[in-house]
């Protein structure tokens, strides 16, 4: 039995009695639960944010955020108090999921991503083992997070092959043409 929930569209609960979203629940006695995200980010749309800078320092292993892009407006999840290696007066950082950090949360819009020496980044794509970093101008390296973390590898011929650039500093800096308030992740 497949029903089409009328408030959601997502389907009906098995015997066909409720909607199976917990977000909804519609035709259900219980209430729905609040989908703090979706909240979040029906503000940021309509009240915008501000500039902001954030850095990023990959943590691998899967911990870091799934995709940095130019242009893309997403949820994003920074480090309530900034590791003390960075110094006082360093900007947002963005939660990578190692430290075990309380972690606060901010929709915004992504306008340019910078890096010492890759220069502008187009997308950094971290799902997956290997991290994919496409550059402004084209060129594509991909790093290995697990096995050899650090070494880049570029297309040659066809094929990957090591990189000659060796990254010294992975610190990459994340701009935002507008970013929300930051907030607890789950509200308390
Ligand atoms: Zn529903």
């Amino acid at each position: 039995m497949s029903i089409p929930c009328p408030k959601c569209g997502r389907l009906y609960t098995f015997d066909g009695t409720r909607c199976c979203n917990e977000y909804c629940r519609y035709g259900s006695a219980e209430k729905p639960k609040v989908d703090f995200t979706a909240v979040r980010r029906q503000r940021f749309s309509s009240e915008g944010g501000r500039k902001a800078i954030a850095i990023w320092i990959p943590a691998w292993y899967e911990l870091d955020p799934p995709l940095l892009e130019v242009d893309l407006t997403a949820e994003f999840a920074f480090c309530r108090t900034n590791p003390s290696s960075l110094g006082d007066n360093a900007p947002l950082v963005f939660y990578s999921g190692m430290s075990g950090e309380p972690v606060d949360v901010a929709w915004g819009t992504i306008a340019a991503i910078r890096h010492s020496q890759f220069g502008q980044i187009q997308t950094i794509n971290t799902r997956g083992l290997d991290y994919k970093f496409l550059l402004a101008d084209g060129k594509e390296f991909v790093v290995n997070a697990e096995e050899t973390p650090g070494q880049l590898f570029e297309q040659r011929e066809g094929e990957w092959a090591q990189a000659e650039m060796y990254v010294t500093d992975w610190r990459f800096t994340i701009e935002f043409s507008a970013l929300a308030d930051r907030e607890p992740l789950e509200p308390r």
